[in-house]
């Protein structure tokens, strides 16, 4: 069980949602297209790792990488939330690693298998700290950035998000219904690649996120 305290109030994190293909230029790299609905994953909460802890590798990938996202924790659950409303349902933002065994999910794309070992190992779901959603009223307006050793990888600008925040809260709570301490991880930019042994990855997010993770 793991908790997020935000202004001092305690979320037990429930349901880890993932947005795949959310970026046109990420979905391009990886040789795929937006759909017209988003598709949406999976983790299990066994996967998280909250900064401060060190990120270990699973041994049976040769290729782990990196897709920086932002990540919503939501603090009032609901069923058919409406667009319109649903940014009320976010309690705050983070940014986060959807890590991801890249050869394992090739694999299990050639054989129409499932993602779940390819993205839901121990410590494929990494969390920064949570800012308040007060500090991030029009999350599609924002920008951040993903660094290996100091050497810029990853740069997003929320815009380019194919589904924004609040249409992917809007379609995921068609589907299923959000529990307050849900997480929805809205998807990577381009310039994934992977991360080894010995490097020191960054995440930022203007003077909100600043968070730091060891690779050992
Ligand atoms: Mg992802």
């Amino acid at each position: 069980m793991t908790t997020i305290e935000v202004a001092g109030e305690p979320y037990r994190v429930g349901n880890i949602f993932c947005v795949a293909r959310n970026y046109v230029a990420h979905a391009k790299e990886m040789g795929s297209q937006i759909l017209a609905e988003p598709v949406v994953f999976i983790k299990p909460t066994s996967a998280l790792l909250l900064e401060g802890a060190p990120i270990r590798l699973p041994s049976w990938s040769k290729d782990v990488h990196h897709e920086a996202e932002l990540v919503v924790l939501i603090g009032e659950g609901g069923k058919d939330i409406q667009v319109a409303d649903a940014l009320t349902h976010v309690a705050a933002y983070a940014l986060g690693l959807d890590l991801t065994a890249r050869d394992v999910q090739a694999e299990a794309k050639k054989t129409g298998m499932p993602w779940t070992l390819a993205k839901g190992f121990d410590g494929a779901a990494v969390l920064s700290r949570f800012v308040p959603a007060s500090a991030l009223p029009a999350p599609s307006e924002t920008s951040f950035d993903f660094y290996i050793n100091g050497e810029r990888r990853q740069h997003a600008e929320t815009r380019d998000m194919a589904f924004d925040v609040a249409t992917l809260i809007a379609w995921i709570s068609s589907r299923f219904t959000l529990q307050a301490g849900d997480l929805i991880y809205t998807g990577t930019p381009e310039g994934v690649g992977p991360i080894r042994a010995g490097e020191q990855l960054r995440l930022t997010m203007g003077e909100l996120i600043d968070a730091r993770f060891d690779v050992v």
